[in-house]
């Protein structure tokens, strides 16, 4: 048997050992972490929907009409009015045919890549992708095939080579860095070599594009140009789960073979009756999505004025790139040190040496709030040295 204390020693050693905070009550720009007030800037919820009253009540009341849970998988008898009713609202959202509702993002990630491929075939990826589609292609037991990251001429040589069935599968916002993925060469060069292209808008749906849906509107690319596409819930839409949409054909296949989605309870209905209140408000409210590009931008020109390293991010996930793991916990630590929470990211989340405070901002956050941010990072000098 292994040794486990010597493995987390050696993680402890390398600066790299991973615990968790404690946070009680709801999400917001402040939250109560470890019995501390903090600001804080590390969720994914970039509308400030997850403790939106409207959502809040729509939960409360979904859970007053179908119960606490959904007693079984969707092929059971697990699938709602509610689940149903949100799948017909997320693929006209996302202007497809069909949507079909996962637990979360990482089970749909899984469920999808290994329905549509198996053993010779390849999934080609950019290598910053979320871990959840290089798992996705591992467990598929097809070949990882991974590019450099938004290398599109790499991709086009890796795609001349491969023989077999091709999918190609990249994130639309990249988790850690906030770029947008090169997504008219991608689906050029899918379409050329007759591949799909599976596009996991994890980070963009309800933030990027004119109308926030996302990375694909963004590009004016369409579903031709990406049969499949991915989105979480619990990120902009402030709630919880995933969900395909694409073709009948795509989402048929899925509930068939995708066994991340056959073999698992259906998420509670209430929670889908909250994410339908989540998209009413989202589309209602565009001007969430605006305030949060002006935060956007002023923390950008504050962190130039401050000559820190940003990565080239038009979206609300802001790196500040340190170098290396311990310098970035003991930057998250200085933050911390003056009321504000942002996560140190290390390797093996993102390679050696790019360790960074990832900062994210929501429509919650007021200018003023990040501004403070700002007034912290100039006096811990987070500047590279
Ligand atoms: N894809 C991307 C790009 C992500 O960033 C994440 C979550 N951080 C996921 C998928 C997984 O989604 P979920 O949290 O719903 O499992």
């Amino acid at each position: 048997m292994r040794d486990l204390a010597a493995g987390l020693a050696r993680v402890r050693e390398a600066g790299l050992y991973r615990s968790r905070r404690i946070v009680d009550g709801p999400q917001g720009p402040e939250i109560v972490v470890d019995g501390c007030r903090r600001l804080a800037f590390c969720s994914n919820d970039y509308l400030g929907l997850a403790a939106h009253p409207e959502v809040v009540a729509a939960l409360r009341a979904g859970a007053e009409r179908h119960g606490a849970g959904s007693g079984a998988a969707h092929l059971i008898s697990g699938h709602g009015t509610a689940h149903h009713a949100l799948e017909e609202e997320l693929a006209a959202f996302t202007g497809r045919e069909r949507a079909l509702l996962f637990s979360t993002g990482y089970m749909a990630n899984l469920g999808v890549v290994a329905a549509l491929t198996g053993r010779g075939d390849r999934v080609l990826e950019d290598r910053l992708n979320h871990a959840s589609l290089l798992d996705a292609a591992r467990l598929a037991g097809a070949r990882l095939v991974r590019y450099p990251h938004a290398d599109t001429g790499a991709l086009e040589r890796r795609l001349a080579a491969a023989g077999g069935e091709c999918l190609i599968a990249t994130d639309g916002v990249f988790s850690m860095d906030g770029d947008l993925a090169p997504l008219p060469a991608l689906a050029a060069h899918a379409c050329a070599a007759g591949a799909w292209l599976m596009v996991d808008d994890a980070h963009g749906l309800g933030v990027v594009g004119a109308s926030g849906r996302g990375s694909l509107e963004h590009h004016a690319l369409g579903a031709q140009d990406a049969p499949v596409l991915v989105g979480t819930l619990g990120k902009a839409f402030g709630t919880f789960g995933a969900f395909v949409a694409g073709s009948e054909a795509l989402i048929e296949t899925l509930i068939q073979r995708a066994r991340t989605y056959i073999y698992t309870t259906a998420p509670p209905p209430a929670l889908a009756e909250a994410t339908r209140a989540a998209l009413r408000v989202a589309e209602r409210e565009p001007w969430r999505r605006r305030h949060l590009a002006a935060l956007v931008e002023r923390f950008r020109a504050g962190a130039r004025t401050l000559g820190l390293r940003l990565g080239e991010s038009p979206t609300p996930i802001q790196p500040v790139l340190v170098g290396e793991a311990d310098r970035a916990v003991r930057l998250s630590e200085a933050l911390l040190a003056r009321g504000i929470l942002v996560s140190a990211i290390r390797p093996p989340t993102v390679p050696r040496g790019a360790a960074r405070l990832r900062v994210s901002l929501s429509a919650a956050h007021t200018e003023a709030q990040v501004d403070r941010l700002l007034e912290a990072l100039a006096e811990i000098d987070a500047a590279p040295g």
